[in-house]
């Protein structure tokens, strides 16, 4: 069973959207982040791999460099949208309405595809309240409701994008080279190859944006994924 979460306008440009909560009954096998529900934020009226081709998956992706060039083109994304985001797109119709006790002791990563950021805050500040534990990410830092900041990972793909997120007070997630070295303050994810694979998302739980006693953790990964030759505008 999977969960409709919410229906309605971009907190970006507008257009049609939802998201869903899916791995309930069987969480993700994802050897990353372990067994955890998902959600996902994708477009309403088209299939996600249009909206790749398109440029119209700005409504769920905002500015991500990840994103490519607006064709599909240049995308150092690791979702493949044309597998599971895909899926969930098919079947958005069968979704449930999701009972506000379904998030009740859960692990939840926000954002499995799309970002959370371009739904409302206040759902987002929900489920986190009610969960065991999130995870999330935004690049939309610069720009959206600075609440996000207590729930969401400020994506960064440079280290001067990483100064700036901390001048606005975010906790950081970057990505980086593998020649890159770590910066003070950041940590390798325990959960990539580099730092032995050590834990999973759901027994490590940095990235949960800045904790309520104002701390946070930045955390570094190493660009990985189909996509990543085009990472940098390396090609
Ligand atoms: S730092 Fe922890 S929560 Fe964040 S991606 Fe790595 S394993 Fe997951």
């Amino acid at each position: 069973m999977s969960y409709l979460i919410y229906r309605g306008p971009s907190l970006i440009d507008r257009a049609p959207i939802f998201a869903a909560l899916t791995g309930i009954e069987i969480p993700s096998s994802n050897p990353k982040t372990g067994p955890m529900a998902q959600i996902w934020v994708l477009r309403d009226d088209i299939p996600p791999i249009e909206a790749v081709h398109t440029g119209q998956d700005v409504s769920v992706c905002g500015d991500c460099k990840l994103r490519g060039d607006g064709t599909g083109k240049q995308r150092s994304c690791y979702v493949q949208v044309w597998q599971a985001p895909n899926n969930v797109f098919k079947h958005r119709h069968k979704l449930k309405p999701a009972p506000p006790k379904i998030y009740d002791g859960r692990a939840i990563r926000f954002g499995a595809y799309g970002e959370v950021s371009v739904i409302p805050v206040h759902l987002v500040a929900d489920i986190h309240r009610r969960a065991k534990m999130t995870t999330g990410y935004t690049h939309q830092w610069k720009t959206t409701d600075p609440e996000f900041k207590h729930y969401l990972m400020a994506s960064c793909d440079s280290v001067e994008e990483r100064e700036l997120a901390k001048e606005k007070g975010w906790a950081t997630f970057r990505i980086k080279q593998p020649h890159e070295f770590l910066e003070a303050g950041e940590v390798l994810c325990p959960a990539s190859k580099e730092a032995g694979m050590k834990k999973q998302c759901i027994t490590c739980g940095l990235c949960a944006g800045v904790r309520p006693n104002g701390k946070s953790i930045d955390v570094v990964i190493n660009v990985h994924g189909a996509g990543q030759r085009h990472f940098g505008g390396v090609t």
